[in-house]
């Protein structure tokens, strides 16, 4: 049975997709069957891929609302081990559908429970807040995969996510763990960075990966072309920081480390 991650930080742009995206190819590119599902309306992480969201016939908005089977709403994207299940512009809409909606917080749930069995991982991509899309998340994974950015007002923000997954796991999902903390963006040369570095780590105590993701320009380049950042510059110094996050997340499942 596949283990389910949610990647998230209510705040934005503090590298959820960029993770998502480039975590799930390297883990894929492993040998390790994964699905990556989009519940962002802004669809970052399906156009990322290379998906063009408005060509599609079903997204996960279809699967949340409409009960289309979530097998359907499977894209194979052209990357090896790697099946999407894409956003859509009327996802933005699904937060305001949802609450009139009966067992609005586990909607994702039931359907991600029919692909466990087809997959090593899935990831799912939060939206940027902490409405019900990103409720109906936490209630379907059994982990939580969070970004942290480090910049100055790293840990802003961080009680009110750590009190949203503390609520999710009273009420709705009581197995919610954390999978892990990832420090993004990091910048070598600024005294900073090291700073954000050694307040995260003494915040989380042991859950924060050794791999840093460094501040690269690659990275922020992928995306306009499609594709993870191994196959648009494997020799980048961004690509090699997610295969050995990817290295890294995988022997601490498989408990090598
Ligand atoms: P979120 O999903 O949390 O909103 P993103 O992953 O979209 O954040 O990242 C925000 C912006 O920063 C994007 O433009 C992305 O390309 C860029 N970015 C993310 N990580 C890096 C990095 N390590 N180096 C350079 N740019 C990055
Ligand atoms: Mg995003």
């Amino acid at each position: 049975m596949g283990k389910v991650i949610a990647i998230f930080n209510q705040k934005g742009g503090v590298g959820k997709t960029t993770t998502n995206v480039n975590l799930s190819a390297c883990i894929a590119s492993k040998g390790k069957k994964v699905c990556v599902i989009d519940i962002d309306p802004q669809g970052n992480t399906t156009s990322g891929f290379g998906v063009d969201k408005s060509q599609l016939e079903y997204s996960i908005y279809d699967v949340m609302i409409d009960e289309v089977d979530i097998k359907d709403a499977v894209i194979k994207t052209e990357y090896e081990n790697i099946d999407l299940i894409p956003s859509s512009n009327e996802l933005a809409g699904a937060e305001i559908e949802l609450v009139s909606t009966t067992d609005r917080e586990k909607k994702l749930r039931s359907a991600i429970n029919t692909i466990r069995g087809d997959y090593d991982y899935i990831f799912v991509d939060c939206p940027p807040s902490l409405g019900l899309l990103t409720i109906n998340s936490l209630s379907a994974v059994d982990t939580v995969l969070i970004p942290i950015q480090c910049e100055y007002y790293a840990l802003e923000g961080v009680s009110q996510l750590m009190n949203t997954i503390q609520l999710v796991k009273q009420n709705i999902n009581p197995d919610l763990e954390i999978q892990g903390v990832v420090l993004s963006m990091f910048d070598g040369r600024t005294n900073l960075s090291i700073q954000v570095v050694d307040e995260v780590k003494n915040y989380f105590k042991g859950k924060v990966y050794a791999t840093i993701i460094p501040r690269n320009v690659r990275l922020a380049e992928a995306p306009s072309y499609g594709q993870p950042i191994i196959y648009y510059d494997n020799k980048s110094k961004g690509a090699e920081a997610y295969l050995e996050l990817a290295e890294e997340f995988i022997d601490l499942e498989e408990d090598v480390i």
